[in-house]
Protein backbone atom coordinates (compact mmCIF):
# COMPACT_ATOMS: atom_id res chain seq x y z
CA UNK A 1 0.00 0.00 0.00
CA UNK A 2 1.14 3.76 -0.69
CA UNK A 3 1.26 4.96 2.62
CA UNK A 4 0.14 8.04 1.88
CA UNK A 5 -2.24 11.39 3.01
CA UNK A 6 -3.16 13.22 1.07
CA UNK A 7 -3.84 17.33 1.39
CA UNK A 8 -3.99 18.68 -1.60
CA UNK A 9 -3.06 15.64 -4.28
CA UNK A 10 0.21 17.01 -5.91
CA UNK A 11 1.25 15.09 -9.36
CA UNK A 12 4.62 13.89 -8.44
CA UNK A 13 3.06 11.30 -5.98
CA UNK A 14 1.80 9.25 -9.27
CA UNK A 15 5.36 8.99 -10.11
CA UNK A 16 6.99 8.01 -6.82
CA UNK A 17 7.51 4.68 -5.41
CA UNK A 18 4.79 3.06 -2.96
CA UNK A 19 6.67 3.00 0.03
CA UNK A 20 5.67 1.54 3.83
CA UNK A 21 6.37 5.24 5.65
CA UNK A 22 3.70 8.20 4.72
CA UNK A 23 4.03 10.93 1.93
CA UNK A 24 2.32 14.22 2.44
CA UNK A 25 1.80 16.94 -0.39
CA UNK A 26 2.10 20.19 -0.28
CA UNK A 27 2.82 20.08 3.41
CA UNK A 28 3.82 23.80 4.61
CA UNK A 29 7.55 24.47 5.60
CA UNK A 30 6.42 26.60 8.42
CA UNK A 31 4.93 23.94 10.87
CA UNK A 32 8.94 22.35 10.75
CA UNK A 33 10.89 25.18 11.20
CA UNK A 34 12.10 27.01 14.21
CA UNK A 35 11.59 30.27 12.27
CA UNK A 36 7.91 29.41 11.69
CA UNK A 37 8.33 30.23 8.24
CA UNK A 38 8.57 28.42 4.70
CA UNK A 39 6.44 27.48 1.99
CA UNK A 40 4.91 23.95 0.95
CA UNK A 41 7.61 21.18 0.55
CA UNK A 42 6.32 19.16 -2.75
CA UNK A 43 5.81 16.12 -0.96
CA UNK A 44 6.96 15.57 1.98
CA UNK A 45 8.31 11.29 2.94
CA UNK A 46 8.52 10.33 6.31
CA UNK A 47 10.38 6.52 5.66
CA UNK A 48 9.08 3.58 7.99
CA UNK A 49 12.80 2.66 8.25
CA UNK A 50 16.21 2.05 6.54
CA UNK A 51 14.99 -0.24 4.10
CA UNK A 52 12.58 1.80 3.28
CA UNK A 53 14.15 4.53 2.66
CA UNK A 54 16.92 2.89 0.40
CA UNK A 55 14.04 1.43 -1.34
CA UNK A 56 12.93 4.90 -1.94
CA UNK A 57 16.13 6.17 -3.01
CA UNK A 58 16.63 3.16 -5.45
CA UNK A 59 13.51 2.97 -7.37
CA UNK A 60 12.96 7.02 -7.35
CA UNK A 61 12.89 8.81 -10.65
CA UNK A 62 16.88 9.53 -11.44
CA UNK A 63 16.30 13.61 -11.56
CA UNK A 64 14.15 14.22 -9.11
CA UNK A 65 15.09 16.99 -6.36
CA UNK A 66 15.22 15.38 -2.93
CA UNK A 67 16.42 17.19 0.15
CA UNK A 68 16.43 16.15 4.32
CA UNK A 69 15.69 18.22 6.87
CA UNK A 70 16.09 17.51 10.51
CA UNK A 71 14.50 19.53 13.18
CA UNK A 72 14.53 22.81 11.09
CA UNK A 73 16.37 24.43 13.65
CA UNK A 74 19.06 26.03 11.63
CA UNK A 75 16.88 26.50 7.98
CA UNK A 76 15.35 29.43 6.44
CA UNK A 77 12.84 27.73 4.25
CA UNK A 78 11.82 30.21 1.62
CA UNK A 79 8.08 31.32 0.91
CA UNK A 80 7.61 29.58 -2.07
CA UNK A 81 8.59 26.33 -0.61
CA UNK A 82 10.58 23.09 -2.05
CA UNK A 83 10.00 21.46 -5.14
CA UNK A 84 10.12 18.01 -4.91
CA UNK A 85 10.47 15.63 -2.15
CA UNK A 86 11.27 16.93 1.41
CA UNK A 87 12.75 13.58 3.75
CA UNK A 88 11.96 13.74 7.62
CA UNK A 89 13.45 10.67 9.69
CA UNK A 90 10.85 10.64 12.59
CA UNK A 91 9.43 6.88 12.42
CA UNK A 92 10.16 5.21 15.85
CA UNK A 93 13.12 3.36 14.17
CA UNK A 94 14.74 6.86 13.78
CA UNK A 95 14.59 7.46 17.49
CA UNK A 96 15.87 4.48 18.86
CA UNK A 97 19.29 4.12 21.30
CA UNK A 98 21.86 1.41 22.60
CA UNK A 99 24.44 2.03 25.00
CA UNK A 100 27.55 -0.53 24.33
CA UNK A 101 31.21 0.23 26.27
CA UNK A 102 32.09 3.63 26.07
CA UNK A 103 29.86 4.73 23.23
CA UNK A 104 26.21 4.85 22.46
CA UNK A 105 24.26 4.40 19.16
CA UNK A 106 21.45 6.86 18.50
CA UNK A 107 18.97 7.04 15.41
CA UNK A 108 19.59 10.59 13.45
CA UNK A 109 16.06 11.15 14.00
CA UNK A 110 16.37 11.67 18.02
CA UNK A 111 16.10 14.98 19.36
CA UNK A 112 19.43 16.55 20.80
CA UNK A 113 17.51 17.31 24.01
CA UNK A 114 16.24 13.80 24.46
CA UNK A 115 20.13 12.68 25.45
CA UNK A 116 19.41 14.45 28.58
CA UNK A 117 17.54 11.61 30.02
CA UNK A 118 19.56 9.07 28.89
CA UNK A 119 22.80 10.18 30.60
CA UNK A 120 21.06 10.55 33.70
CA UNK A 121 19.34 7.62 34.13
CA UNK A 122 22.45 5.23 32.60
CA UNK A 123 24.81 7.33 34.89
CA UNK A 124 27.27 8.84 31.79
CA UNK A 125 28.55 12.09 30.50
CA UNK A 126 30.40 13.82 27.52
CA UNK A 127 27.39 14.96 25.75
CA UNK A 128 25.93 17.59 27.67
CA UNK A 129 27.01 20.60 25.51
CA UNK A 130 24.90 18.72 22.71
CA UNK A 131 21.99 18.15 24.72
CA UNK A 132 21.26 21.84 24.73
CA UNK A 133 21.58 22.72 21.07
CA UNK A 134 18.02 22.47 19.57
CA UNK A 135 17.33 19.79 16.35
CA UNK A 136 18.18 16.22 15.63
CA UNK A 137 21.02 14.27 15.99
CA UNK A 138 21.52 13.56 12.10
CA UNK A 139 21.66 17.57 11.56
CA UNK A 140 23.78 17.75 14.14
CA UNK A 141 26.58 15.98 11.99
CA UNK A 142 25.54 18.01 9.03
CA UNK A 143 26.33 21.53 10.57
CA UNK A 144 28.65 19.81 13.09
CA UNK A 145 26.76 21.81 16.05
CA UNK A 146 28.99 22.95 19.25
CA UNK A 147 28.52 25.02 22.06
CA UNK A 148 30.62 25.54 25.27
CA UNK A 149 33.90 24.95 23.92
CA UNK A 150 32.68 21.25 22.35
CA UNK A 151 31.59 20.45 18.96
CA UNK A 152 30.22 16.88 17.72
CA UNK A 153 33.13 16.36 15.38
CA UNK A 154 35.07 16.02 19.52
CA UNK A 155 32.54 13.11 19.99
CA UNK A 156 31.42 11.45 16.87
CA UNK A 157 33.01 8.15 16.31
CA UNK A 158 31.20 7.49 13.24
CA UNK A 159 27.84 7.24 11.64
CA UNK A 160 25.65 5.32 8.69
CA UNK A 161 24.84 6.85 5.93
CA UNK A 162 22.32 6.23 3.04
CA UNK A 163 23.76 7.50 -0.49
CA UNK A 164 21.69 8.88 -3.43
CA UNK A 165 21.78 4.91 -5.20
CA UNK A 166 20.27 3.65 -1.69
CA UNK A 167 23.35 2.05 -0.76
CA UNK A 168 23.85 1.95 3.09
CA UNK A 169 27.22 2.85 4.34
CA UNK A 170 29.11 2.66 7.63
CA UNK A 171 31.46 5.79 7.62
CA UNK A 172 34.50 6.68 10.28
CA UNK A 173 33.92 10.13 11.77
CA UNK A 174 36.97 11.25 10.05
CA UNK A 175 35.61 10.95 6.54
CA UNK A 176 32.76 12.57 7.14
CA UNK A 177 35.25 15.85 7.19
CA UNK A 178 33.80 17.94 9.86
CA UNK A 179 35.29 21.41 10.61
CA UNK A 180 33.24 24.77 12.45
CA UNK A 181 29.77 24.39 11.75
CA UNK A 182 30.61 22.82 8.56
CA UNK A 183 30.68 19.17 6.74
CA UNK A 184 32.42 17.79 3.84
CA UNK A 185 30.24 14.91 2.44
CA UNK A 186 28.55 14.58 -0.54
CA UNK A 187 25.23 15.98 -0.33
CA UNK A 188 23.03 12.86 -1.75
CA UNK A 189 24.46 11.59 2.10
CA UNK A 190 21.66 10.87 4.67
CA UNK A 191 22.89 10.13 7.89
CA UNK A 192 20.48 7.49 9.22
CA UNK A 193 21.83 6.55 12.60
CA UNK A 194 25.71 7.40 14.66
CA UNK A 195 27.76 6.77 17.35
CA UNK A 196 28.95 9.01 20.02
CA UNK A 197 31.88 8.92 22.97
CA UNK A 198 30.57 8.94 26.40
CA UNK A 199 32.24 8.51 29.09
CA UNK A 200 31.15 7.12 32.93
CA UNK A 201 29.57 10.12 35.17
CA UNK A 202 27.44 10.28 38.20
CA UNK A 203 23.93 12.00 37.70
CA UNK A 204 24.79 14.71 40.20
CA UNK A 205 27.86 16.03 37.86
CA UNK A 206 25.48 15.40 34.92
CA UNK A 207 22.83 17.55 35.76
CA UNK A 208 25.21 20.50 37.51
CA UNK A 209 26.55 20.76 33.80
CA UNK A 210 23.43 20.63 32.32
CA UNK A 211 21.69 23.30 34.71
CA UNK A 212 24.94 25.78 34.14
CA UNK A 213 24.89 25.06 30.56
CA UNK A 214 20.71 25.99 30.41
CA UNK A 215 21.25 28.99 33.15
CA UNK A 216 24.10 30.59 30.90
CA UNK A 217 21.59 29.90 27.34
CA UNK A 218 18.66 31.64 29.30
CA UNK A 219 20.96 34.84 30.31
CA UNK A 220 22.46 35.50 27.11
CA UNK A 221 20.11 34.07 24.22
CA UNK A 222 16.43 34.66 23.80
CA UNK A 223 14.23 31.81 24.35
CA UNK A 224 10.65 31.87 23.56
CA UNK A 225 10.81 32.83 20.27
CA UNK A 226 10.94 31.97 16.46
CA UNK A 227 14.53 32.12 15.37
CA UNK A 228 17.26 29.44 14.15
CA UNK A 229 20.03 30.78 16.34
CA UNK A 230 23.29 32.17 15.26
CA UNK A 231 22.27 33.37 11.57
CA UNK A 232 26.19 33.70 10.56
CA UNK A 233 29.51 32.31 11.07
CA UNK A 234 32.00 33.88 13.40
CA UNK A 235 34.95 34.97 11.28
CA UNK A 236 38.46 33.91 12.18
CA UNK A 237 39.04 35.49 15.56
CA UNK A 238 36.13 37.55 15.65
CA UNK A 239 32.70 37.58 16.72
CA UNK A 240 29.70 37.82 14.43
CA UNK A 241 27.55 40.02 17.03
CA UNK A 242 30.23 42.26 17.87
CA UNK A 243 30.58 42.91 13.96
CA UNK A 244 26.91 43.26 13.57
CA UNK A 245 26.66 45.91 16.81
CA UNK A 246 29.71 47.75 15.88
CA UNK A 247 28.08 48.43 12.13
CA UNK A 248 24.37 49.82 13.52
CA UNK A 249 22.68 47.26 12.86
CA UNK A 250 21.66 45.71 16.48
CA UNK A 251 18.04 47.55 15.74
CA UNK A 252 17.56 46.58 12.61
CA UNK A 253 14.16 45.19 11.36
CA UNK A 254 11.99 44.63 8.18
CA UNK A 255 8.29 43.71 8.63
CA UNK A 256 8.61 41.61 11.70
CA UNK A 257 11.98 40.24 10.98
CA UNK A 258 13.92 41.71 14.10
CA UNK A 259 17.59 41.87 15.30
CA UNK A 260 16.99 39.91 19.04
CA UNK A 261 17.48 42.30 21.43
CA UNK A 262 19.47 39.94 23.53
CA UNK A 263 22.03 38.54 21.00
CA UNK A 264 22.48 40.65 17.82
CA UNK A 265 23.17 37.45 15.77
CA UNK A 266 20.27 35.83 16.12
CA UNK A 267 17.63 37.28 14.38
CA UNK A 268 14.08 36.88 15.18
CA UNK A 269 10.60 36.35 13.51
CA UNK A 270 8.18 38.66 15.78
CA UNK A 271 4.55 37.49 14.52
CA UNK A 272 3.81 37.35 11.01
CA UNK A 273 7.80 37.84 9.06
CA UNK A 274 7.89 36.00 5.93
CA UNK A 275 11.10 34.27 5.14
CA UNK A 276 12.35 36.81 2.30
CA UNK A 277 11.59 39.53 5.16
CA UNK A 278 14.17 37.71 7.31
CA UNK A 279 16.33 36.73 4.01
CA UNK A 280 16.80 40.37 3.45
CA UNK A 281 17.54 41.32 7.04
CA UNK A 282 20.29 38.97 7.20
CA UNK A 283 21.70 40.29 3.72
CA UNK A 284 21.00 44.21 4.51
CA UNK A 285 23.55 43.22 7.99
CA UNK A 286 25.48 41.55 5.38
CA UNK A 287 26.07 44.84 3.62
CA UNK A 288 26.42 46.82 6.39
CA UNK A 289 28.89 44.78 8.07
CA UNK A 290 30.89 44.74 4.63
CA UNK A 291 30.74 48.77 4.91
CA UNK A 292 31.79 49.19 7.67
CA UNK A 293 34.22 46.58 8.61
CA UNK A 294 35.27 45.31 4.94
CA UNK A 295 34.35 41.45 6.79
CA UNK A 296 31.79 39.48 4.60
CA UNK A 297 30.14 37.46 7.26
CA UNK A 298 28.83 33.77 5.66
CA UNK A 299 25.30 32.39 6.68
CA UNK A 300 25.50 29.88 9.53
CA UNK A 301 21.88 29.21 8.76
CA UNK A 302 20.75 27.30 5.65
CA UNK A 303 18.55 28.32 3.41
CA UNK A 304 16.56 25.87 1.22
CA UNK A 305 13.97 26.27 -1.67
CA UNK A 306 12.27 28.99 -3.99
CA UNK A 307 10.85 32.40 -3.26
CA UNK A 308 7.49 34.07 -4.00
C1 LIG B 1 17.72 28.83 19.95
C2 LIG B 1 18.77 28.16 19.11
C3 LIG B 1 20.04 27.97 19.62
C4 LIG B 1 21.03 27.34 18.85
N1 LIG B 1 22.29 27.16 19.38
C5 LIG B 1 23.21 26.49 18.67
C6 LIG B 1 24.50 26.23 19.23
O1 LIG B 1 24.80 26.57 20.37
N2 LIG B 1 25.41 25.58 18.46
C7 LIG B 1 25.13 25.17 17.18
O2 LIG B 1 25.99 24.56 16.53
N3 LIG B 1 23.91 25.41 16.63
C8 LIG B 1 22.96 26.05 17.33
N4 LIG B 1 21.73 26.29 16.78
C9 LIG B 1 21.49 25.88 15.38
C10 LIG B 1 20.89 24.47 15.21
O3 LIG B 1 20.23 24.07 16.37
C11 LIG B 1 21.97 23.44 14.85
O4 LIG B 1 22.60 23.80 13.63
C12 LIG B 1 21.38 22.02 14.70
O5 LIG B 1 22.44 21.09 14.69
C13 LIG B 1 20.54 21.83 13.45
O6 LIG B 1 19.93 20.56 13.54
P1 LIG B 1 18.49 20.27 12.91
O7 LIG B 1 18.17 18.83 13.15
O8 LIG B 1 17.49 21.25 13.37
O9 LIG B 1 18.83 20.46 11.35
P2 LIG B 1 18.02 21.27 10.26
O10 LIG B 1 17.98 22.70 10.67
O11 LIG B 1 16.73 20.61 9.96
O12 LIG B 1 19.00 21.09 9.01
C14 LIG B 1 20.29 21.66 9.05
C15 LIG B 1 21.14 21.03 7.93
O13 LIG B 1 21.35 19.64 8.24
C16 LIG B 1 20.95 18.82 7.15
N5 LIG B 1 20.43 17.57 7.73
C17 LIG B 1 19.46 17.43 8.66
N6 LIG B 1 19.29 16.13 8.97
C18 LIG B 1 20.18 15.44 8.21
C19 LIG B 1 20.48 14.04 8.07
N7 LIG B 1 19.82 13.11 8.76
N8 LIG B 1 21.45 13.70 7.19
C20 LIG B 1 22.13 14.63 6.46
N9 LIG B 1 21.87 15.95 6.56
C21 LIG B 1 20.91 16.35 7.42
C22 LIG B 1 19.88 19.64 6.43
O14 LIG B 1 19.76 19.24 5.07
C23 LIG B 1 20.45 21.04 6.57
O15 LIG B 1 21.45 21.27 5.59
C24 LIG B 1 20.73 26.90 17.53
C25 LIG B 1 19.43 27.08 17.02
C26 LIG B 1 18.45 27.69 17.80
C27 LIG B 1 17.07 27.84 17.23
Amino acid sequence: MLGLKKKNKSSLLSILPEVRGKYLCNEMMSKHTWFGVGGPAEVMYYPEDDDDLSWFLKAKPYNLPICIIGGGSNLLVRDGGIPGVVIKLDSKFYKKWQISEGEITCGAGMRNSQLKKILLENKLGGLEFLTSIPGHLGGAVRTNAGCFGKELKDVLIGATIINGNGEVKNIPAKDLSLSYRHSLFPDDWIITSLTLKVNAQEPEITQKILDEYKQYRMNTQPHNVKTAGSTFKNPEGLRAWELIKKSGCAELEINGAKVSDKHCNFLVNTGNATAADIENLGEEIIKKVKENTSITLEWEVKKMGIAK
